[in-house]
């Protein structure tokens, strides 16, 4: 019942403190800037629940969003308090290990180019 992919060993900032790091039991690493994690929040005030289409603007998301708090929820998830106000969103280990994989791909291709608007 318990699946090394989807258990985190460590949940916690990186060195620089501008991302979320999580370290699975199997080794893999998965890290997310705090914006990628709120855009991709799966509750029922960001993404329709019958549709299953996101309802979350990215427009309404800060830019500089972070996560106030972050709680565990059962043994399977994690619950987010963000600065914006935000604090229904839980991310369950499965979703985060998933959306770890595709992010570390994403950022390979597209940078955002985000450094020159500072
Ligand atoms: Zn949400």
């Amino acid at each position: 019942m318990s699946d090394p992919r989807f258990e985190p060993e460590y949940v916690g900032p990186d060195e620089t403190g501008t991302r979320l790091v999580v370290r699975w039991k199997d080794g893999a690493v998965s890290e997310f800037t705090p914006r990628f994690l709120r855009l991709n929040c799966r509750c029922a005030r960001c993404v329709d629940e019958m549709t299953g289409i996101r309802t979350l603007s990215p427009a309404t998301v800060p830019e500089d969003v972070y996560p106030l708090a972050i709680r565990a929820v059962g043994r399977y998830a994690l619950g987010v308090t963000w600065s914006d106000g935000h604090d229904t969103g839980i991310y369950s280990y499965e979703l985060l290990r998933r959306l770890g994989d595709e992010s570390s791909r994403a950022d390979s291709d597209s940078p955002t180019g985000n450094d020159a608007a500072s």
